[in-house]
């Protein structure tokens, strides 16, 4: 027995040493690859393009270089001089079917520097594996988790069915009137045939991502009250100040009863009609501040509101007519904007999360496979470029796969982790695999009439 034994060391210890250098030979070269992912989201980052003199030379020049590495088809479109909007395509074995478009945009609002603990071009990662830079939630990470994603689908023969698109697109910071707003009407566009969009949505602070299918519209109301003039110690009726406070009072008064509803649980943030005041403006300058011993002829409010798509249009407009700036109290009122809740073919523009949707379906499932959880779909509180898609009547996704993470979008000190960076492209790897080879009915272009 003992001979025996002796005689298998040398066999053993080879067996061992084989056994250990294939080990540190495959985690180094998996390390070397997570290490070359986080380094080409880091250059995206520190590409300082924030409004309102974004480098889109630059940023162009890093997608479009992605691009022939992975050698996806590549143009570049301009509706507004200045403001390159980079389309990528992977062409797809069936042309026929309707496209799947990967939209992100390239642009990221401005932020105080002296008030982050790493600069905000920087792209800094700290010990425990934040990557810290304006951007990294909003919405780099997405742009190039898509081009990560199809990186590892090409490199495992992966070919897709339907053809894959990847818009870049500028000055969705600002509106998107030079990005997707010219982009859906565009020739090029209606070509591209597309059936499904997915694009940004938020950081979610548990286990479960969030996802969007409907999003709030903006209306920029600005209420003006007028009235006679009078001696600051009269009391009288209908002063334009008298009158504007009692519209105030009234939108106080809605917007508390919104709020209640959000705070009992009863709707989420998305599902009800918000309404801050953005400014107030009465009074009469005097070289020491304004002048005290006089009420104004004047005032006016200016007000945002945002409006979910499955709102009643027609009561909030007769509100504002009747409560909040009526007539008989000499008041008027204006829109500085005003978004519709319903799509180009008069529906309401939301993005159907049933059975009716396949899309939907096919995403729930490929988060599911990928070991990633969804949480119920949501209204986005705020505006996103989807909007435009979904006025097309074309269904959009809001998802930007970021779990276990504040919500610091447009914040001091934008982070995502390494990890979270990278269980995103994995959920994305599912996702895009999934869509590009659906080839079941409907497509989504039938989804219009459903809606
Ligand atoms: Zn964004």
């Amino acid at each position: 027995m003992e001979r025996n034994f002796r005689h298998l060391f040398p066999a053993l210890s080879l067996l061992l040493i084989i056994l250990l250098s294939f080990f540190i030979i495959t985690s180094s070269s998996s390390s070397d690859e997570e290490w070359a992912i986080i380094s080409r989201f880091q250059q995206y980052l520190q590409i300082n393009t924030a409004q309102p003199n974004p480098d889109y030379a630059q940023s162009t020049s890093f997608i479009l270089s992605l691009a022939k590495t992975l050698t996806l088809e590549s143009e570049t479109l301009e509706f507004a001089p200045g403001k390159p909007l980079v389309l990528l395509k992977w062409p797809g074995k069936e042309p026929t079917l309707p496209s799947v478009l990967l939209n992100s945009h390239t642009d990221v609002v401005p932020s105080e520097a002296l008030k982050w603990a790493h600069p905000p071009f920087g792209a800094h990662i700290d010990d425990d594996g934040k990557i810290y830079a304006r951007g990294s939630q909003d919405m780099k990470c997405v742009g190039m988790q898509y081009l990560e994603a199809i990186r590892r689908l090409k490199s495992s023969g992966f070919q897709p069915i339907r053809t894959v698109y990847l818009s870049f697109v500028p000055d969705e910071e600002i509106g998107g009137h030079g990005g997707v707003e010219s982009f859906v009407a565009s020739e090029k566009f209606g070509e591209m045939d597309v059936g499904i969009v997915l694009d940004e949505g938020l950081a979610s602070t548990d286990e479960k991502y969030r996802v969007f299918y409907a999003e709030r519209c903006p209306w920029w109301l600005v209420i003006r009250a007028v009235g006679a003039p009078g001696h600051g110690s009269k009391l009288y009726d209908n002063s334009a100040m008298e009158n504007l406070m009692k519209s105030i009072e009234s939108v106080r008064r809605f917007r508390a009863a919104q709020f209640d509803m959000v705070k009992a649980g009863l709707k989420a943030e998305g599902e009800v009609i918000s309404v801050n005041m953005a400014f107030l403006k009465a009074g009469t300058p005097s070289p020491t501040g304004f002048v005290m011993n006089l009420q104004p002829s004047e005032a006016e409010a200016g007000f945002d509101i945002r409006v979910p798509p499955n709102a009643d249009e027609e009561s909030l407009e007769k509100r504002i007519a009747e409560e909040w700036a009526p007539s008989s109290r000499n008041m008027t009122f204006e829109f500085k904007q005003k978004g519709s809740v319903h799509d180009m073919f008069g529906k309401r523009a939301l993005t159907a999360t049933d059975s009716s949707n396949p899309w939907w379906a096919l995403l729930e499932e490929a988060v599911r496979k990928a070991n990633g959880r969804i949480n119920k779909p949501e209204i986005f509180p705020a505006s996103t470029d989807s909007r435009y898609f979904r006025q097309q009547g074309i269904p959009a996704i809001g998802f930007s796969p970021m779990a276990n993470t504040p919500i610091l979008l447009h914040d001091h000190n934008e982070f995502l982790s390494k990890e979270e960076y990278l269980k995103g492209i994995t959920m994305y790897e599912s996702i895009i695999g999934a869509y590009a080879s659906y080839v079941g009915p409907a497509g989504g272009e039938t989804l219009k009439d459903e809606l």
